[in-house]
């Protein structure tokens, strides 16, 4: 593409497990500043780490952004110029990376096995004291910067299990950095320890894997999680090691719990009731299963636009975006660094909003097969158009039309015993049979506002509880309380119906 900016950004999931609506939003934040720019939106793959690899979660993470509309312009599916998009497939580049640092002194070999490890942890928690690999420890460790050359070529040349850990600047310094939300950040070189760079699986760690393709993948901007806040220091010095410019930094604040206090986990989502995942999720191993959005009825625009909104915000009052709205609209200017609290019932209100932008049309198709699973055969999509028009406002999720409108495709099986006790008394009943026989036999045209005028006639004259006889009516039509105008039910329901079901009515519940 000719108008192609150099901004290129990447979403960079590990494949261990279902994809987090937090992991969505960052893909998202990514996507959205892709495309203001005329940037590159690159999808990779993070999954060095072989323990955490979980079977099933890269292809759901790739159909979850496909089922939200973010595309990618280069990733594991459609290739690229800067490919392979999986760490696991470009495993031979890191280990020369790791030796380039060995060579200039920004790393070195560390032979301690997890039990010295462990028994150095010990040590310093016995004296009260945390273990951190680092300048202060590490020359009293297994390393080659503690042992003489010889000896670690020799462990070396014996193949005995080694790691390469990044060397922490000798002169303590503060080093700072601009993120794009958090504004200067800064940290001090001497309370950072020598992360592990290389595993002795032969694999490298996150750090190494993740600032090596960002450089080999011209990556300019890192836009992740504020989990990934404290990996910035490390992040940051080990371009200035390998000589590197860096990428621009920008941390997404959390997405805490409806409560506000701490990251919203799939445990709020159950206890409460809503998803935290993109699509549904059967976890190979336990054949548990997690809830979707997808599956519980979001349309895609509105959980994107929903996400948008979680820690973001327009200036504005205006909360429906398109995508091609949160791209002119989106700015990191505008991205909060405190973080956005979750509230499940906004995400069913964005639902709503965008279930009753569609045409009656749109949505009679969505709920056909809706009908089919109830066993219902669904009537041609027009009447079935104005049916669902009638209820729309009413519900958040095209599932929930069908209990605001079973009653158009069934007679009441039970009437609601709260409202029959209060209404279909006295001398309601007879009337309801009068109303049966004026309904079969009166010779109008069956238009709502007609039939209406008429029925209140009626009521009038025969001094009845205008109440009492409108609210025992809809009990006969649709077995409760509740639905669209009682008269444009009538007349939707047809003369023939509305006659048995008053029928019906009077002789459940007496007459
Ligand atoms: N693999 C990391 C993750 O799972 C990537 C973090 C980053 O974007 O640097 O989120």
């Amino acid at each position: 593409m000719s108008n192609q900016s150099s901004v290129r950004v990447r979403f960079a999931p590990s494949p261990t497990g279902p994809l987090h609506m937090g992991g969505v939003r960052t893909a998202l934040f990514n996507y959205l500043f892709a495309r203001q720019n005329n940037g590159t939106f690159v999808l990779r793959i993070e999954d060095t780490d072989q323990t955490r690899y979980v079977n099933g979660a890269e292809d759901y993470i790739i159909e979850s952004l496909k089922w939200c509309g973010l595309e990618f312009d280069e990733g594991p599916v459609q290739g690229g110029s800067y490919g392979p998009y999986r760490q696991s497939e470009r495993k031979a580049r890191y280990r020369r990376f790791a030796d380039q640092l060995l060579e200039k002194g920004h790393a070195y070999y560390a032979f301690d096995t997890a039990e010295e490890l462990d028994q150095a942890r010990k040590v310093a928690e016995e004296e009260g004291r945390t273990f951190s690999y680092d300048e202060h420890t590490r020359l009293a460790m297994k390393n080659s910067l503690a042992l003489p050359r010889e000896e670690v070529d020799q462990m070396i040349a014996n193949g005995q299990p080694y790691v390469i850990r990044f060397k922490m600047p000798d002169e303590a310094e503060v080093v700072e950095d601009e993120d794009m939300i958090r504004g200067k950040v800064s940290f001090r070189t001497s309370e950072l320890d020598d992360k592990v760079l290389f595993k002795a699986d032969g694999m490298p760690t996150y750090h190494l894997a993740n600032v090596v393709d960002d450089h080999l993948m011209e990556i300019t901007h890192v836009i992740r999680g504020e989990e990934w806040l404290p990996s910035m220091p490390l992040h940051v010095l080990l371009y200035r090691a390998f000589g590197w410019d860096k990428p621009v930094f920008a941390h997404l604040p959390l997405i805490l719990k409806p409560q506000g206090k701490g990251k919203l986990s799939k445990r709020d989502g159950d206890k409460l009731g809503f998803p935290v995942f993109p699509l549904k999720w059967r976890d190979p191993e336990s054949g548990e299963v997690a809830a979707g959005y997808r599956e519980d009825g979001y349309f895609p625009e509105a959980f994107i636009n929903m996400l948008a909104l979680l820690g973001w915000n327009p200036g504005t009052e205006q909360e429906l975006f398109s995508k091609d709205e949160l791209v002119n609209a989106f700015s990191f200017d505008r991205v909060n660094k405190a973080g956005a609290r979750f509230d499940p019932e906004k995400a069913r209100w964005f639902n709503h909003q965008y279930l009753i932008q569609k045409t009656d049309e749109e949505l009679a198709g969505l709920f056909g097969p809706v009908l089919v699973e109830k066993g219902v055969v669904p009537p041609p999509l027009d009447s079935l158009a104005s049916i669902v028009g009638l209820v729309k406002e009413r519900v958040s999720f095209v599932s929930e039309l069908w209990e605001q409108s079973a009653f158009f495709f069934a007679i009441p099986e039970e009437y609601d015993a709260k409202v029959a006790k209060k209404r279909w008394k006295g001398d309601v009943p007879a009337f309801m049979s009068q109303l049966a026989v004026f309904f079969a036999e009166e010779e109008i045209s069956w238009k709502a506002e007609l039939l209406k005028e008429k029925v209140s006639g009626m009521i009038k004259e025969k001094e009845m509880n205008f109440g009492a006889v409108m609210n025992s009516l809809r009990l006969a039509l649709v077995g409760g309380s509740f639905g669209p105008d009682l008269f444009t039910i009538v007349e939707m329901l047809g003369r023939d119906e509305v006659v048995d079901r008053i029928h019906k009515a009077v002789d459940q519940l007496g007459g």
